[in-house]
Formats: structure tokens, C-alpha cells, sequence
């Protein structure tokens, strides 16, 4: 689960981690009345207002409706904050990591203008390959960090955090030392460093990154933006931050998947799948790939579904206008055949069926799932096999758009 960069920094802040000081703004007389509580708390009347989005590279981004401005954008006074807010809120943000179609700002986070000497990375997050969480900290913060991992590996630093002790000092002064930093500021850094591995402990995050992380005129530390990402399988252990999701920030498509206690992940093929077991389901997507063709979505219905959740998965599946046939293929292990098809027919007869469906059905109650689909009337074809499901699918794909 995502969360916005202000909601993040105000975790942060009570776990001690340094970050600036800041108000989130719903409408622009919010972002006028944050501009000046700065101003008088601070003594510094500029302010950065900075669009919260589930997504980064904000501040190279563009609005749809004002080419001239960014996600983020610096101001000197009060009445320029107003003016800002009132061009975000509502506006349409495109950044790299949005798509083309960007996204809708409703939030602003007013924060102090800070003065910056230097901007470095730091992130968090688990490696995959050591089975550990690891640290990353570079030079080259602030812009994107993922053209230097592509290009300058050798210039992101990493230090693999041991589960049973944490980050220990010396790796953190390590790093500090590596990214250039002197004392007192490599001080203040390491400081930084071990707060933010506590916290991302703490908080059960996925990933937990901070770029950039600036060194002030001053000498101070401190984190000018965070992405915070939590832990979905961990969330359990944290009720209270499930008031922070975004509903505005969600697809659609997966908030209601949830609902239905559904695992499904949107994607951007054309084949909509519907699978029993997250193993069942990553060999269909495999196979599909390999005949050619893309999936349009991950969905494990579990292996105890009842009729009336295949029948919320189907509906999930045919949302998605990408979909341009479907393939289901399930294993009848504890789910019964016949259970699917009670399902594909309700949901069928309930939102009809505009694309070719393919249902491959093996395991308990094979024959009276296969005679429950043959004797609804429905378009449907039925397959022998894994391979002979995605090729009739890709297939029958191909003819229904050559002939529209
Ligand atoms: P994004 O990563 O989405 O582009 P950031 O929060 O990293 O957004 O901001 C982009 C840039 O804007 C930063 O690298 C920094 O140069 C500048 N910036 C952001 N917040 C502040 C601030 N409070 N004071 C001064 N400059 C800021
Ligand atoms: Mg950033």
C-alpha cells in the first residue's frame, strides 16, 4: 500500500526522522493559510508546494492544463501560494511515472523552502536476490535515480541490514563517509541513517526512499521528500494506517478485488485470466506469453471460492476495456469444477459476454462443470490443456479483430 509523501513525512517525523515543516492544503485558502503560518514560524516567507500523487518525478512533470508549471513549485509569497493552488487542485499531473494520462492532484503539501547544499539518494528496501533488507545511498539524489543505477551502478553504495541486529552504526557511518559527508554533518547523517532503518522496521514498509536527502546551508540532515510503501501481507499488524489509503490513488478494479478478497493485479495485455492458485496463474500468464499474446491481469480466486466470487472476478475482468477474450483455468482441488461454472454462468447471464471466453476445467467435478457450460446456451469454448486453452484463446482474439 501507497501512501502521500506528507502522510509518510508525518510518520517519519514521529519516529525522528528530520523532515521539513509543512501543512497539506485541500483548497487554495488552505494553501495561502499554510504559506503564512510558515512564514511566521519560520521567518522565511518562501514555500514549496508540492502536489501529492502516488507517483514521483513530480517536479519535472507537467499539468495537462498549465504546460508552464510543475508538480512541485517554489513561491516567495503567500498570494503566489494561492495563485499555485488554485492551478493544481483539480489539474491533471503527467509525470514519467504516471503515463501518459497522469493523474488528478487533490492534495498539496506546503512546506518550508529549504536551503539546499546538497542532494543525495537514500532508499530501503528488500533485496531479493540476499533475502535481506538493504540500504542505498548515493551521491546522485534528486534526479533520477534510476539512469544512474542503469548507467553509474558503481556510483549507489549498499550496505545488506542484518534481521536480527538492524542497521549497525558502523555500516551507517560507512555510508556517511562514502557519500562525502564530514563531521558533524556525517554525524547527523548517520543519525538519519539508523532512524530511517528503524522506521521502515517499524512500519513493516516494502520500501522506504528518500530522494533527495539534502544537507542544508546549515549542515542539517533531512528528508525533502519520502516514498513510503507498506508491506500489503503486513498490514494486519497496523490498523491504524489503513486510514491512510487514498481511495482517489487505487484502481478501481483492485479496491473492489479486495473487497472480494480476490488477488488480482491489473496489467496491461489483453487477455483477462481467471486462475485458481497463485502457481496455476503464473504459469497460464507464462504460457499465454508464450503463444504470443499478453495477459491483461494476475487473478488467483483462491482455492475456496464460492460461486458468488468467481462471479465478482468475471465482473472485475470484464471492466478492464482492455480485455479482448478471456481465458479461465482452474484446477479443481478443493474448488469444485462445477462451482466455477455455477459462477461463469451467473456472472455471464449478469453482464453478458462481448469477447471470446475459453475455460479450461480439470480436477473434482470435471464432467459436471464441462455438462453445466455446455448445456447454458453460452458462447463458450472449453479446452483439453494448458497449452491448447491460450492458443485457442490468442486465437479466437486474432479472428474477432480481424473481423471488426
Ligand atoms: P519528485 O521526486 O516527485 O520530483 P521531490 O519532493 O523530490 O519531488 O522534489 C523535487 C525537487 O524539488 C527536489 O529535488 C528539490 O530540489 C526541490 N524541493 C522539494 N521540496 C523542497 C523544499 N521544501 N525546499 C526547497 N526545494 C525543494
Ligand atoms: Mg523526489
Amino acid at each position: 500500500m501507497k501512501i502521500h509523501e506528507y502522510q509518510g513525512k508525518e510518520l517519519l517525523r514521529g519516529l525522528g526522522v528530520p523532515v521539513p515543516l509543512s501543512r497539506v492544503a485541500f483548497s487554495p485558502a488552505d494553501v495561502r493559510a499554510a504559506a503564512n503560518e510558515l512564514h511566521k514560524e519560520t521567518g522565511n516567507p518562501v514555500v514549496v508546494i508540492k502536489s501529492q500523487i502516488h507517483a514521483g518525478g513530480r517536479g519535472k512533470g507537467r499539468f495537462k492544463e498549465h504546460p508552464e508549471l510543475g508538480g512541485v513549485k517554489v513561491v516567495k509569497t503567500a498570494d503566489a501560494a494561492f495563485e499555485v493552488g488554485e492551478k493544481m487542485l483539480g489539474n491533471t499531473l503527467v509525470t514519467i511515472q504516471t503515463g501518459p494520462e497522469g493523474k488528478k492532484v487533490h492534495r498539496l503539501l506546503v512546506e518550508q523552502g529549504m536551503d539546499i547544499a546538497r542532494e543525495l539518494y537514500l532508499g530501503i528496501t528488500l533485496d531479493r536476490v540476499t533475502g535481506r533488507t538493504t540500504i542505498m545511498a548515493s551521491t546522485e539524489g534528486g534526479m533520477d535515480i534510476e539512469e544512474v543505477a542503469a548507467h553509474t551502478p558503481e556510483k549507489i553504495l549498499r550496505e545488506s541490514i542484518d534481521p536480527a541486529v538492524g542497521l549497525q552504526p558502523f555500516q551507517a557511518r560507512k555510508l556517511a563517509y562514502a557519500l562525502g559527508l564530514q563531521d558533524p554533518v556525517a554525524g547527523r547523517a548517520v543519525k538519519f541513517l539508523l532512524a530511517l532503518a528503524a522506521a521502515y522496521d517499524k512500519l513493516d514498509c516494502s520500501l522506504l526512499e528518500v530522494n533527495p536527502l539534502v544537507i542544508t546551508g546549515a549542515g542539517e540532515v533531512i528528508a525533502l521528500d519520502a516514498k513510503v510503501t507498506f508491506d500489503d501481507n503486513a498490514m494486519y499488524r497496523h490498523r491504524d494506517l489503513e486510514e491512510l489509503r487514498d481511495p482517489n490513488e487505487e484502481d478501481p478494479s483492485e479496491l473492489e478485488a479486495k473487497a472480494w478478497d480476490l488477488s488480482y493485479v491489473k496489467l496491461d495485455g489483453d487477455i483477462g485470466c481467471m486462475v485458481n492458485g497463485a502457481g496455476l496463474a503464473m504459469a497460464t500468464m507464462d504460457i499465454i506469453q508464450y503463444v504470443g499474446a499478453h495477459p491483461a491481469n494476475f487473478l488467483d480466486v483462491g482455492g475456496g471460492a464460492t460461486a458468488e466470487r468467481v462471479t465478482a472476478a468475471f465482473k472485475i475482468i470484464t471492466s478492464d476495456p482492455n480485455v479482448k477474450g478471456i481465458l479461465i483455468n482452474i484446477f479443481g482441488g478443493i474448488m469444485k469444477c462445477d462451482t466455477i461454472a455455477t459462477g461463469v454462468i451467473a456472472a455471464v447471464k449478469e453482464v453478458g459476454l462481448s469477447v471470446p471466453l475459453v475455460v479450461r476445467l480439470e480436477g473434482t467435478n470435471v464432467e459436471l462443470g464441462k455438462q453445466m457450460l455446455d448445456a447454458s446456451g453460452l458462447n463458450v469454448v472449453t479446452a483439453s490443456n494448458l497449452r491448447d486453452a491460450a492458443t485457442k484463446i490468442v486465437g479466437l482474439v486474432a479472428k474477432a479483430q480481424v473481423k471488426s
